[in-house]
């Protein structure tokens, strides 16, 4: 999503625009408006540290490609995830929150205050960050999966699996990811393809013995997606295996091939794991830098939920008002 596209390779490139002369000083600067950003925002806002946050190219973060958000605490009846996100915004902005438009496109994290620089253009010395810039699903890359996207095209199993149920669905990717949205969709689903490209599942042993052990899912080793098919909804999938189209009906198309963190702007200070999760120190949001935090799916390789996101967010501006007092 979002930050990803823009921050890549900026390093290295000279700033397309000329520098603002001035300098802007913020006390908390929050670069990311998913659940955790706005999280942030709020108790960071009610500490009086007059957080500013940087919305990036999706404002509102993954929650806004989703349609029902079912699982989030405080909304009995679901809400979309456009809605819940202005919600948030509204509450951290009830506080003084400020949130502007803009993409962080460089910083310098070498010292204190720390340099940013949103659209290549305005300068703004911080003294506290809150990275949450999220993590984006990988896609195929087909262009039927972009039309299809939000009409049953989905990369996340337990946001939009309750839509299926009953019905046909295929799981592309065999990790855990996959085993374990297939395993979930099975719960509510007729039937489930395990779409795989390889003639193994990558997945850890016991997700592969619970793939086997359901009986509503059929893996489809050595299977590639070439096309989904459908007209205003996905209708079916045409896979390739091995030189032979087979074609499988379903109304859900999930994609679990991995998600990836957007950590890549800060990668020269900050340390991330081998999959570019930011890490953090024991359980809390600090990480190798004195003043930088993190929150959000950014730091967050295993839950990855809306509200495990607003959660670590809170920590992260709890962290920020103890650092900065
Ligand atoms: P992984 O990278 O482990 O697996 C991705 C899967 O998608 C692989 O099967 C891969 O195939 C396939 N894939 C990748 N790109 C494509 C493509 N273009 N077309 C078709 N298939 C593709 O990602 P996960 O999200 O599953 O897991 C990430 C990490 O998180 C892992 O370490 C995993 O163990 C962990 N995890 C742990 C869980 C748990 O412990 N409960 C739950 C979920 C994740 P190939 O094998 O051919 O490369």
């Amino acid at each position: 999503m979002a930050f990803f596209q823009k921050m890549e390779g900026l390093d290295d490139k000279p700033q397309k625009q000329e520098l603002s002369k001035e300098i802007e000083k913020i006390k908390c600067l929050i670069i990311g408006s998913g659940p955790a950003g706005y999280t942030a925002a709020i108790y960071a806002a009610r500490a009086n540290l007059k957080p500013v946050m940087y919305q990036g190219l999706e404002p509102g973060g993954q929650l806004t490609t989703t349609t029902e958000v079912e699982n989030f605490p405080g909304y009995p009846e679901g809400v979309t995830g456009p809605v819940m996100m202005d919600d948030l915004k509204a509450q951290a902005e009830r506080f003084g929150a400020e949130s502007r438009w803009g993409i962080v496109s460089s910083v310098d994290l070498s010292k204190r205050p720390f340099r940013v620089i949103v659209d290549e253009k305005h300068q703004i010395d911080a003294q506290a960050i809150i990275i949450a810039t999220g993590a984006t699903a990988k896609y195929l890359g087909l262009e039927s999966e972009e039309k299809f996207k939000g009409s049953g095209v989905s990369a996340c199993a337990t946001c939009d699996g309750f839509f299926y149920k009953g019905k046909d669905v295929a799981v592309v990717g065999g990790g855990d990811t996959a085993a374990e949205e297939a395993t979930y969709l099975a719960g509510l689903c007729n039937k489930v393809y395990m779409i795989i490209r390889k003639d193994y599942m990558r997945a850890s042993k016991a997700m592969i013995k619970k793939v086997e052990e359901t009986p509503n899912i059929t893996v489809l080793y050595e299977h590639v997606t070439k096309e989904i098919i459908g007209d205003t909804v996905v209708k079916g999938a045409i896979l390739d295996n091995k030189g032979k189209e087979v074609k499988i009906d379903i109304d859900g198309f999930f994609v679990a091939i991995g998600h990836k963190p957007q950590s890549q702007l800060f990668s020269k200070w900050i340390e991330t794991d081998n999959e570019g999760y930011i890490k953090t120190i024991g359980t809390s949001s600090k990480t190798n830098v004195e003043g930088v935090f993190a929150a959000g799916d950014v730091m967050d390789p295993t839950y990855k939920q809306a509200i495990t996101a607003a959660g670590s967010g809170c920590k992260a501006a709890l962290d920020a008002e103890k650092f900065l007092s």
